[in-house]
């Protein structure tokens, strides 16, 4: 039998080309007489527009996972790809969150998210138009002229949510973005990435150490352990936006999230 596809086969067999494709991915980092294992074969797709949330202890590969799609690093083994296309280093169509929010403390607000924009040589009306957007977006207009330290933690994170929208990346990429934040200001922040993710149309990467911030966000839950670090469990997460955090399915998912993290 010919291995050729046919048309009805193509239809039937082929899943639509991920956004994100993992493939064997391993990243071994050089040490002191062994060298440590951070990601041993982790495989995963995502779609376009998915938003998935990846958890898991500390060391486990998170941010390594992450880097590597940003395409900050290279995988020691293994492919990865955005839109069909393998990673060789950051683009623009990445935009990336960090937990430190990485302001530049010498410019205001308004001048933060204009940065890549006047890198990108914009001119100047449609950057203010954009950056007018986004200080809509993110609720930010009453502090647009203000600088970073005279801005609370949550302020800052929007921010530098902002700089990252502002570019308008195809792909979302966040690193426990909402960490250093107190509970009230990370469910807040947390709805309002929903919002802009949903009216945006992106595909996001979410990392995080909360089982409960990665059952609200995620279409999917990644599920990571240590040692090394691998990829352990996926978990679909069936419910309507915005999510109940107290409902009985939202119970029943932390516990069957909880039960992956920690077996
Ligand atoms: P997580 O984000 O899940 O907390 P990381 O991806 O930051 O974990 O790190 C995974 C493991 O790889 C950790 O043990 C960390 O010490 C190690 N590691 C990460 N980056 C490097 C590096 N550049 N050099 C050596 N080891 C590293
Ligand atoms: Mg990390």
């Amino acid at each position: 039998m010919s291995d050729e596809p046919t048309f009805a086969s193509a239809l039937v067999d082929d899943p639509p080309q991920p956004m994100i494709g993992c493939r064997g991915v391993s990243k071994t980092f050089p040490g002191a007489g062994r060298d440590f294992v951070a990601l041993d074969g982790v495989d995963l797709d995502i779609a376009p527009d998915e938003f998935i949330t990846v958890l898991g202890p500390s060391g486990c590969g998170k941010s390594t996972l992450l880097n590597l799609i940003a395409g900050f690093d290279l995988p020691t083994a293994g492919t990865v790809s955005v839109a069909g296309g393998p990673v060789t280093g950051p683009s623009p169509d990445k935009g990336v969150v960090f937990q430190d929010f990485a302001l530049f403390p010498w410019l205001t607000v308004r001048k933060n998210i204009a940065y890549g924009l006047r890198e990108k040589r914009l001119p100047k009306a449609e950057i203010r138009r954009i950056v007018d957007d986004m200080l809509d977006t993110v609720g930010l207009e009453r502090v647009a002229d203000h600088y970073p330290h005279q801005l609370s933690g949550g302020m800052k994170q929007r921010v530098s949510i902002a700089r990252v929208l502002a570019i308008d990346p195809r792909i979302l990429l966040l690193d426990e973005p909402f960490g250093a934040l107190d509970e009230q200001r990370r469910s807040g922040l947390q709805d309002e990435l929903l919002r802009i993710w949903e009216q945006r149309r992106k595909t996001a990467v979410f990392v995080t150490h909360s089982v409960e911030e990665a059952i609200v966000l995620g279409d999917r839950v990644v599920v990571m352990a240590a040692g090394p670090g691998r990829i352990t469990a996926v978990v679909d997460v069936d419910l309507a936006r915005p999510r109940d955090r107290t409902s009985d399915e939202f119970n029943a998912l932390r516990r069957e999230v909880t039960a992956h993290l920690w077996s």
